[in-house]
């Protein structure tokens, strides 16, 4: 595995890679990986000749007293797990290289609707800080597909908008949730909890489970399951942004006709912001 720390070491790699006709998957990271993260470079994988891996804290991502400045950054245990996968590059750039000085959030792209809802709503500017690094990433790699976790249900559906809208000539692939033993979402921010508040935390998906059984087993109130759910990750000491059934093609609330659903939640535990969501398909089965 080759490391990058520039943008021009990476453009001269992909173009050899090119010149070749290889097929280029990318995944971008914030780092810190964990098993979710080697789920996509495996899915990646199998999707193309060549696998590039970005890992870069990206603060437009990040509100004002957001965890920009704690968030884990672990680049030398991340280079050593990607070096024993098939990963052909990693490009870690320093964020002096990615917005120098004078420059910085001048251009954005904003998915407008999108963004400013749920997790949009909760942390404003917070898809714009992604979309314009995401943007900027696919500019510097040019892959042919890109991977992204269903764990960030909304980031995923940003990211799948902006690319029709501008037409990148990317193909955007999602991959399922990966998950603890007990069910809690693998994410970075777990290691912020304490033994304690780690021990609750996959109350969150058992909510969002629970609430996809009242929506199989017929239930159709929106209203009642959705306050169901907030109401018990508040009485497990949670404090909930939302708990919320929404469309999963738009995230827009759904009608009763709809079939194709996502029950999405997120919650502040102690010092950690958890996020989780759970796709539920009502088609008849046959
Ligand atoms: P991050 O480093 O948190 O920005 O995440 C980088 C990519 O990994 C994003 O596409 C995330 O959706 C994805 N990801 C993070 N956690 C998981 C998980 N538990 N399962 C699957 N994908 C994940």
């Amino acid at each position: 595995m080759q490391t990058v720390r520039t943008s021009t070491a990476l453009r001269s790699a992909v173009a050899a890679w090119r010149q070749d006709q290889e097929r280029i998957a990318f995944v971008p990271t914030m780092g810190n990986l964990h098993a979710g993260h080697l789920e996509l470079v495996e899915h990646a994988a199998r999707l193309a000749d060549r696998v590039v891996v970005s890992i870069f804290v990206n603060p437009m991502q990040f509100g004002q007293g957001e965890d920009y400045e704690n968030y884990p950054r672990t680049l030398s245990e991340d280079s050593t797990r990607l070096a024993e996968t098939c990963v052909s590059l990693l490009f870690a750039p320093a964020v002096e290289a990615k917005y120098p000085a004078g420059c910085q959030y001048v251009t954005r792209v904003e998915v407008e609707g999108l963004s400013d809802i749920l997790c949009g709503a909760a942390r404003p500017g917070h898809f714009v800080g992604v979309a314009t690094v995401v943007a900027k990433l696919f500019n510097l790699v040019q892959p042919d597909v890109a991977v992204f976790g269903e764990k960030d249900y909304q980031q995923l559906l940003v990211i799948r908008r902006m690319v029709a809208d501008l037409c990148f000539p990317i193909d955007i692939v999602g991959v399922p949730t990966v998950r603890e033993p007990d069910g809690l979402a693998m994410s970075s921010r777990n290691s912020y909890l304490t033994a304690d508040e780690r021990e609750r935390a996959p109350l969150l998906y058992r909510a969002l489970c629970e609430a996809a059984e009242r929506l199989q087993g017929g239930e159709r109130d929106f209203r009642a399951i959705e306050a169901a759910g907030e109401a018990r990750l508040r009485a497990a000491g949670f404090g909930p942004d939302y708990f919320t059934i929404r469309r999963a093609l738009d995230l827009m609330p759904p009608g009763t006709a709809d079939k194709e659903l996502v029950i999405l939640a997120a919650a502040r535990l102690g010092q950690a912001r958890l996020i989780d969501n759970l796709p539920v398909s009502l088609k008849d089965k046959i």
